[in-house]
């Protein structure tokens, strides 16, 4: 069978931070939004092999070769400088991996693990790859007992979720504000589907955490956490929620002008949803 590949910028072997127990995490590179917050914003383009990274690299680890970028990770020294010179945030170190590729890590630190979570950029722009892979890992005896869980936008269509979820265990899913205006604003994208999408997977019983990040004086305002509140509420049902604080690790733009989350905010929010019932309510276990 001729299983589709996908392009990963990075992959984490062990994680205790993106789902439950211990997980081997994929970062797919490649985002449908353009978070002004992101904290990983080289995941975000996809190469058009420009070559305008070569020479910020100093150990020749990348070079043109019949017009395609060509990444030699034996040479690389993972200083990052070529990230910084992208012109559309593409991640030169990317590099494409198969569904084979990924059962061969998944065996080789089975004992290890208790699932595999797909992340980015976001993973449902390589659905195919995704659900191939969830797909195979079910159906490996080696493999039983592994979770597979998804970490997403949300952007993916309802006919998307639909395969998807058949082979998906766990769903975590982000929010980035509840006011149209300000989705728009932070993401560059109407979150209709977002919220679509938190109902589809909360409906297929897979929605296991549902994703909020405090930004002060924008995502932390009263009309947002009321409308927060009032849609964690409609779902129904005991709904797990993180609160994740804005730090600047990572970002750039606009949003390293902006005010990182104090603990107090947070945890502000954090009872007032433990106020309304709902929960449990998640907060970050280190403030940076
Ligand atoms: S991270 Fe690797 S490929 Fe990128 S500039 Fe540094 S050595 Fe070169
Ligand atoms: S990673 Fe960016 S700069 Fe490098 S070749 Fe690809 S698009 Fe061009």
């Amino acid at each position: 069978m001729n299983l589709p590949q996908a392009r990963i910028a990075k992959i984490l072997l062990w994680s205790c931070v993106d789902g439950p127990g211990n997980r081997l995490v994929l970062f797919l590179q490649g985002c449908n939004f353009a978070c002004a917050a992101c904290h990983n914003p080289h995941t975000i383009g996809q190469c058009n092999d420009c070559g305008d990274c070569i020479p910020a690299c100093p150990t020749a680890a990348l070079s043109l070769a019949g017009g395609r970028l060509h990444f030699d990770p034996a040479r690389c020294t993972q200083c990052d400088d070529c990230l910084a010179a992208c012109p559309i945030s593409a991640n030169p170190m990317a590099l494409p991996y198969s569904v084979a590729d990924i059962l061969t890590l998944l065996h080789r630190h089975r004992a290890f693990l208790s699932g595999i979570t797909v992340s980015g950029g976001e993973p449902t722009l390589q659905t195919g790859f995704v659900t191939a892979l969830f797909a195979a890992i079910r159906e490996d005896p080696d493999l039983a007992g592994l979770t597979c869980f998804v970490d997403s936008n949300g952007h993916l269509g309802a006919l998307g979720w639909q395969g998807l979820l058949s082979v998906t265990d766990g769903v975590m899913l982000d929010i980035k504000a509840f006011g149209p205006a300000l989705h728009l604003a932070m993401t560059g994208r109407s979150n209709a589907r977002s919220l679509a999408s938190a109902k589809i997977a909360h409906a297929a019983g897979k929605l296991y955490e549902l994703r909020y990040l405090i930004v002060p004086d924008q995502t932390d305002s009263p009309g947002e956490i009321a409308r927060l509140i009032r849609f964690a509420s409609d779902l129904g049902g005991p709904q797990r929620i993180r609160l994740n604080a804005f730090h600047h690790q990572g970002v750039r733009g606009v949003a390293a002008d902006w005010l990182s989350a104090p603990r107090q905010a947070v945890e502000v929010v954090a009872e007032q949803l433990r106020h309304a019932g709902l929960g449990p309510v998640i907060v970050p276990a280190v403030w940076l």
